[in-house]
């Protein structure tokens, strides 16, 4: 896999940095529904079940989009070490084409699916 030019570096730096705004909006904007249900609040069984319910959704999410705002963190002071775009495993190239679909990615695609298999 090719190291990346200058030109792809640019770019990618520029999708972590709107991707790290983004999430910080989104992950904000989502803290109000993810806090606890009352569980004295006026609602009735079923409808409090689904609060509960939406709630667990909504808590998960957030944890996948905390988990990407790390990553796209970690990404972001990889640039200013000058080693983003090296797998942090192997330190092979990851490559444009993975790190343009996904900026904040630490792993190239072998280490990627041997951490999958491994669970
Ligand atoms: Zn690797």
């Amino acid at each position: 896999m090719d190291a990346l030019t200058d030109e792809q570096r640019a770019c990618l730096r520029l999708s972590l940095v709107a991707l790290e705004r983004e999430l910080e909006r989104v992950h904000e904007a989502s803290a109000d529904g993810a806090a606890p249900v009352e569980l004295d609040q006026p609602i009735g069984r079923i409808s409090r079940m689904d609060a509960i319910q939406q709630q667990r959704m909504l808590q998960a999410n957030r944890a996948a989009m905390q988990r990407r705002l790390q990553l796209a963190r970690a990404a972001l002071r990889r640039f200013d070490e000058d080693e983003y775009g090296g797998c942090v495993a192997c330190g092979e190239d990851v490559g444009f084409r993975r790190l343009e679909a996904q900026p904040e990615a630490p792993l190239c695609i072998a280490c990627q699916s041997r951490s999958e298999q491994r669970g």
